[in-house]
Formats: C-alpha cells, sequence, structure tokens
C-alpha cells in the first residue's frame, strides 16, 4: 500500500515540528532556564514580573501606589503637571526592574526574535485604550548601523505584530533616526534631551504616501525613562501634522 502524497506532506511537517522542538526546546524570556510552558515565561519570573494597572497617570501612565477611592480618571501626575509631555499619552506593560530587563535585553540582543508574541500580547493589553480610533503603528527607529549590527529593530517587530492583531498599519521607516545616539543610560533628564534632539526626522514622501496629516499615530518602544526619545520622536511626528501621538512601551521606569 503505498503512501498518498498528502499524506507524505503531513508526515513531514510533523517530523519538522518535533525536530523543532527537539533543536529548540521552549526557554523562558527572563531567565533562559528551559520552561515547557508555551509563553516563554517560567513560574519565577512569572512572579517577579510587575505589571502596571490602574490607578494610573491620564497621560504617561505612572503608576500611584496610593490607591484611594475617590481616584478618578483623569488624574495627572506631579511631573505631568509642572510640564504636560510632548506626547498626548504613554502606557507601558510592565515596571522596568531586574525581571522585565531580562526580558528586554534577551529581545534586543541575544536574537529572542521568538519573544515577540508574548511581548506583542503584553503591548496590546497595555495600550488597550488606544487602539480603537488609532490610525498608524510607528516604531522607535535605530540608526541604520545599530539596525545593521543587531539586524533587527525590535520595536519594528513589535508594531508589525501589533499590526497583524489590530489591523492597524503600520510602517517602519517614515520616521527615522539620523544620527547615532550614545546609550542614554546614566544621564539625567536634561542631558537625555539634548543626546536625542534633532537625532530624529521624518521622510516627507513616506509621511504623504500613509496619510500621517492629521493621524493618530501609536509610537512603539522598548522602555520609557524620562520621556526624551518619545518626546523628540512625537515633537517630530506633530511637525509633520499627526494629530495626536500615544507611547506604548514594554516597560517604563517607576521612581
Ligand atoms: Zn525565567
Ligand atoms: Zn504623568
Amino acid at each position: 500500500m503505498g503512501i498518498l502524497p498528502s499524506q507524505i506532506g503531513r508526515i513531514i511537517g510533523d517530523v519538522m515540528k518535533i525536530g523543532l522542538r527537539t533543536v529548540l526546546p521552549p526557554r523562558c524570556g527572563g531567565c533562559g532556564t528551559i520552561t515547557d510552558t508555551v509563553h516563554a515565561v517560567c513560574a519565577d519570573c512569572w512572579a517577579g514580573l510587575r505589571f502596571i494597572s490602574k490607578p494610573l497617570c491620564a497621560c504617561c501612565g505612572y503608576p500611584f501606589e496610593l490607591v484611594s477611592d475617590d481616584l478618578g480618571d483623569g488624574i495627572l501626575c506631579g511631573e505631568c503637571l509642572r510640564k504636560h509631555p510632548a506626547f498626548d499619552a504613554a502606557r507601558a506593560a510592565l515596571v522596568y526592574d531586574d525581571f522585565s530587563r531580562n526580558y528586554i535585553l534577551r529581545f534586543k540582543h541575544a536574537d529572542r526574535t521568538d519573544l515577540t508574541p508574548l511581548l506583542a500580547r503584553w503591548l496590546l493589553q497595555a495600550g488597550r485604550d488606544f487602539w480603537s480610533d488609532a490610525d498608524l503603528i510607528i516604531p522607535v527607529p535605530l540608526h541604520r548601523t545599530r539596525l545593521l549590527k543587531r539586524r533587527y529593530n525590535q520595536s519594528g517587530l513589535l508594531a508589525a505584530a501589533l499590526s497583524r492583531q489590530t489591523g492597524i498599519a503600520w510602517h517602519g521607516t517614515v520616521l527615522r533616526r539620523l544620527r547615532k545616539t550614545r546609550s542614554l543610560g546614566g544621564l539625567g533628564p536634561s542631558s537625555r534631551k539634548r543626546e536625542v534632539g534633532g537625532a530624529f526626522a521624518i521622510n516627507e514622501r513616506q509621511a504623504g504616501k500613509i496619510g500621517l496629516d492629521g493621524a493618530r499615530v501609536i509610537l512603539i518602544d522598548d522602555v520609557l525613562t524620562t520621556g526624551a526619545t518619545a518626546n523628540a520622536c512625537t515633537r517630530i511626528l506633530k511637525q509633520a501634522g499627526a494629530m495626536h501621538v500615544s507611547v506604548i512601551t514594554v516597560a517604563r521606569v517607576v521612581r
């Protein structure tokens, strides 16, 4: 009795699936240990991750620790009251700490692009108030030399995944990074602002094509620290006609 071609295809498919599982056992995106969970989060890392939930600053998404019953929506944190950011709103999935940093570093620097669906799901949830009226998803760009070295823009991967899930168009080259900025780690707010000032630009031709004028944009980045990068990108996007910019990051610094 012969095997039908359709059966051969199925058998090859099954063998390849088994092969992939053997070659690449699922590893936790946080600590790298082998885990049999499908979501790349081991029990220890899951227990350590701090997801941000309400109540939070209506603008920058800073989580308020002191929960008061009469704290309604639309409350701003002290920072945003003092000086409103250039962006209209920001939300992050996680508090930036050792646990979330491990995920972000593996995703950015260790070729763990397989973490994209997991992180995209977290971003989807963090930005749940924004998707319904958004027009465009735009990732914070890498400078091309860094892109060549790293081979992928982690925020671009997230933007593409979010676009697939929401049906909102994404565009990875309309916002460009003109010069390589130093790592912002260890720099204070004003140095960060200086470092990213003038670092970004718009590709005008593409902006026209994708209808940036009047658009509500979702900007994707990995971490919100002082907001210097998000603000610099927002200013450029708004100069080019964007009407509204919301920022969604995997994690944010909470001091
Ligand atoms: Zn782990
Ligand atoms: Zn705020």
